[in-house]
């Protein structure tokens, strides 16, 4: 596969050029299990130096999950809803945590998501809640903060640093599946165009630069085109103008 980098690599010459750094995040969803999938990811993570935030789905984690990231420091566990099931009625689009359901019933979840995954992964977990599908009612945003959660994140740039008082919002910007499609790789040019806009807008003040500019993927629905276009991409931002970004442990966050 011979992608043409040029777009991207031009804008990350001007991020040199004129001494800006990009902050940039890996979010990796839907883990339950360790897989050869996940060992792919593991590796690649290791490889190019940037971190996995792995959003867990807390009802389904296994032991041998716990296993897995305690061996391997470069993922880092995060809470994905609870148990990843759509409460939508048939023909909306799918949401765990969307306004389908009473706000209570939703809470109530994401309390005991975040209880089983404490229990499970300890002080290495982050209090960040990712809700399955990337979405969630706004009341159930604001009773997150009260559950233990300090950060959110969905999918498309942030609208405000904070999601609620006491939640920050790091959200993602990339995604190179094609959900509704192949299911493969979104035409790479298309995302290499996508990300040079993206890092363009940053650039000349048209969107945050201070949230971390967030990779999207999903290993267990990876092939090869995909693999080859993370490796192929996260070696490039890490070899350019780039700060990895990491989320705060709840110890640093009390410090
Ligand atoms: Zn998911």
């Amino acid at each position: 596969m011979t992608l043409d980098w040029s777009s991207l690599d031009a804008e990350l010459a001007m991020w040199t050029e004129q001494g800006l750094t990009l902050p940039v995040w890996w979010r990796d969803d839907d883990a339950v299990a360790p897989t050869a999938a996940l060992g792919r990811l593991t590796a690649l993570s290791d490889q190019t130096g940037l971190n996995v935030h792995l959003a867990i789905i807390p009802s389904g984690a296994t032991p041998a999950l716990v296993a897995a990231v305690r061996a391997n420091p470069t993922l880092i566990p995060v809470v994905h809803g609870w148990a990843h099931r759509n409460h939508a009625p048939l023909g909306e689009k799918k949401a765990e945590f969307g306004a389908h359901r009473p706000t209570a019933a939703a809470l109530e979840d994401a309390r005991a998501g975040l209880e089983r995954l404490t229990s499970l992964f300890g002080d290495s977990l982050r209090q960040m809640f990712v809700p399955p599908w990337n979405r969630i009612a706004p009341e159930v945003v604001i009773g997150l903060p009260a559950l233990g959660y300090t950060a959110m994140s969905t999918f498309t740039p942030r609208k405000a640093a904070m999601a609620a008082p006491g939640l920050a919002c790091i959200n993602t910007h990339l995604d190179p599946i094609d959900w509704k499609g192949s299911r493969s790789l979104v035409a790479p040019d298309r995302l290499i165009a996508q990300i040079a806009g993206q890092l363009a807008d940053r650039r000349e003040g048209r969107a945050d630069n201070a949230e971390p500019y967030g990779l999207l993927t999903h290993h267990l629905a990876h092939d090869d085109a995909i693999w080859e276009f993370m490796a192929a991409l996260v070696t490039r931002l890490m070899a350019g103008p780039v700060r990895p970004w990491i989320a705060a442990t709840k110890k640093d966050l009390t410090l």
